[in-house]
């Protein structure tokens, strides 16, 4: 069993890949943003939310080949969107990181504070 705590909230829980998925086999805490989940539901949505402040980092990479870690500033807010702010990064590129923000896949996920 892999013992993992994620970065993007407080739950501590253990997981065994099975046929190349992750399968939730213990819970050693919940966070309070996700007590309510069901065991079930658990992974899905901390995999879901790790995912997201990970895609979001790496489409800004792509797009802006000097941004670095060090610069994305991120949280999760109390409905468990994304928050982020960027450090060290001028004007024309902080509005193509908007509009990255825009795109589908991070639309209604993801706010871009600037
Ligand atoms: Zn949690």
């Amino acid at each position: 069993m892999i013992k993992w705590r994620p970065d993007t909230c407080d739950c501590v829980f253990g997981y065994d890949m099975e046929n190349d998925h992750p399968v939730l086999k213990k819970i050693f805490n919940m966070c309070s943003a996700h007590n309510s989940l069901s065991f079930g539901d658990l992974l899905a949505k901390i995999l879901q939310e790790n995912r997201l402040k990970n895609e979001f980092f790496g489409t800004i990479q792509d797009t802006i080949a000097d941004f670095k870690l060090e610069d994305y500033k991120w949280s999760f807010d109390n409905t468990r969107k994304l928050n982020v702010d960027v450090t060290g990064i001028q004007g024309g590129n902080k509005n193509i990181i908007k509009t990255l923000g825009n795109l589908d896949k991070f639309k209604d996920k993801v706010n871009f504070n600037g």
